[in-house]
């Protein structure tokens, strides 16, 4: 395995020499991680059930020095390494209790479609020749919250039900192939109407309602699609520095909009809550593919600089996908950058989601599942380090969202940042783990019921059916890819037996 630390576009200088031993660190030392990613089921299977039958694995036997855990402390209340020795026995498919009869049908369809590759391969050719009545009967209320804001914001009352207290929503309309039916206009429009009439009436609730400190409230998330944001998006990204400088600039004035109305947001709650050191609501600006990514840095650069000051929190998340081969590059230079200029840097780190599309994959993408896993294991390690040992909104990097389902990920993520040791540390509010609604519903569950991870929300794509049928497309992508660990025979199986287990219950 190379962990390709020679960047193809990022000085080499940038490399912080700190990341580049967490790096070199999780290229030495990844046996733990490797044994779970022979293949990609099997991966997903055994850190699936480990993680819920087996909190021992919690502790990774042979992790590098940053991603061990700390030793259990049952005296705090906060620690997750206390809870480690006494999760809550559940069965593997309670957390599908919390779904309605629809929703159980459409798992029931979802695990059909994923039962084997074949299977899903012609469900995915299929797929665009399908009635949009199907798809919205069937799989659209799993992965998409809503058409409307007042649908979007009873998804997310749902979501609290579940014990999951925000959410990232995302106006879901998609460009990067050329769409003649976006408007950008009526985009950033309602981008601003979702965050005011959507985010700021949900977290007030949350923090009036839930019985928790007002910190351990996650943020609330709008995340931004920059090809929403200008007709021709893809080729103004594309060229936004030979030829498209105009056009450039609207997107960016586009953006800034939605920007402007979280940070006007933030300080309106920030009166009335003052208590409360993270973020309230934050801009996310979601990551394309490749050819579109260079316009997508500079669209966050300019974002950052202009909302995320020094010693305020950070209001403008941007997003890196770790399955590129000069991921670890970028984001060292962009650290390096924020400190040059003077700004904080909030980051989403994500694996990827283009991989079936990306045409260059050979040269960009890294070559092995378990290069992408250790790369992305040492970026979310760096940046919880950076957040967490410094002091409140001292930090460049002040913002985390560990954007993923794998679980390995996401035990490392909630084992550095809820021990002991940071149980008053008011930074661990900037760590939070997002999942995509409808995707790893069981870890998500898993997360919150037995290791009482306060911090999670799901990534809440909303919007018209067909315009979200792109989404829908990558979704199902996904699903065959390394997201199988509740999917495919087992989760027709569950499926159906709570279905069963329902009606046999109403009967008798
Ligand atoms: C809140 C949230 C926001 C998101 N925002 C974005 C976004 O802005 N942009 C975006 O692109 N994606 C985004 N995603 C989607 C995300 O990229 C995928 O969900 C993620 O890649 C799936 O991987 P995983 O982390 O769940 O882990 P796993 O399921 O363990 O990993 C699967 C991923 O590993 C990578 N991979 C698989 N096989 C290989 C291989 N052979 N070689 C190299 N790498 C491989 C791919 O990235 C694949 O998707 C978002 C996801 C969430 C939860």
């Amino acid at each position: 395995m190379s962990l390709r630390l020679i960047p193809t576009r990022y000085p080499t200088r940038s490399l912080t020499a700190s990341y580049a031993s967490t790096l070199k660190t999780f290229a030495k030392t990844p046996t733990f991680y490797r044994r779970f990613h022979d293949t990609p089921n099997a991966q997903n299977t055994a850190t699936q059930q480990s993680f819920q039958n087996d909190p021992n694995h919690m502790i990774p036997t042979n992790a590098p020095q940053g991603a061990r855990i700390a030793t259990p402390t049952p005296a705090s209340p906060l620690s997750v390494s206390s809870r480690l020795t006494h999760p809550g026995k559940v069965s593997p498919n309670e957390y599908l209790k919390a779904f309605n009869n629809k929703e159980l049908i459409s798992f029931f369809m979802i695990g059909l479609c994923t039962l084997n590759k074949p299977i899903l391969k012609l469900c995915i050719k299929l797929f665009p020749y399908v009635p949009m009545a199907v798809i919205k009967a069937l799989v659209y209320r799993i992965y998409c919250g809503g058409e409307t804001l007042e649908e979007v914001k009873q998804t997310g009352l749902r979501l609290h039900e579940r014990g999951i207290n925000n959410m990232m929503i995302s106006l879901t309309i998609e460009a990067c192939d050329g769409n003649d039916n976006v408007d950008p206009e009526f985009i950033i429009d309602e981008t601003v109407k979702s965050i005011n009439g959507i985010l700021v009436p949900h977290i007030t609730k949350m923090i009036e309602t839930c019985d928790k400190n007002i910190n351990d409230i996650p943020s609330g998330y709008v995340a931004l699609k920059p090809t929403g944001f200008v007709k021709n998006a893809a080729h103004v990204l594309k060229n936004y520095n030979n030829g498209e400088e105009a056009a450039f600039a609207e997107l960016v004035a586009k953006a800034s909009k939605a920007c402007q109305a979280v940070y006007d947001a933030n300080k309106k709650l920030a009166e009335i809550y003052p208590e409360r050191t993270a973020p309230f609501v934050v801009a996310v600006i979601d990551a394309e593919k490749y050819e579109l990514q260079p316009g997508v840095y500079e669209l966050q650069r300019q974002l950052y600089q202009k909302f995320n000051k020094l010693n305020e929190p950070c209001y403008v998340v941007g997003t890196i996908q770790m399955y590129l081969s000069d991921s670890a590059s970028l984001l060292a230079y962009e650290e390096r950058l924020a400190q040059e200029k003077n700004y904080r840097l909030g980051l989403k780190l994500v694996r990827g989601a283009y991989i079936h599309s990306e045409k260059e994959r050979a040269t960009i993408i890294h070559k092995t599942k378990q290069d992408t896993d250790d790369n992305y294991n040492a970026g979310i390690t760096y940046c919880i380090d950076s957040i967490l040992n410094q002091k409140d909104k001292e930090s460049t990097i002040g913002h985390l969202v560990v954007a993923s389902h794998n679980a390995e990920s996401l035990k490392l993520a909630s084992s550095k940042v809820y021990t002991q040791e940071n149980a008053t540390n008011v930074n661990k509010s900037n760590v939070v783990l997002g999942q995509l609604l409808g995707m790893a519903d069981s870890v998500t569950y898993d997360l919150i019921k037995n290791y009482q991870i306060g911090n999670v929300i799901k990534y809440v794509a909303w919007g018209p059916p067909l315009e979200t049928k792109q989404y829908l497309l990558r979704r199902l992508e996904e699903n065959g890819d390394a997201v199988k660990n509740d999917n495919g025979w087992p989760l027709v199986k569950a499926a159906f037996s709570t279905l069963m287990g329902r009606m046999f219950k109403a009967s008798s």
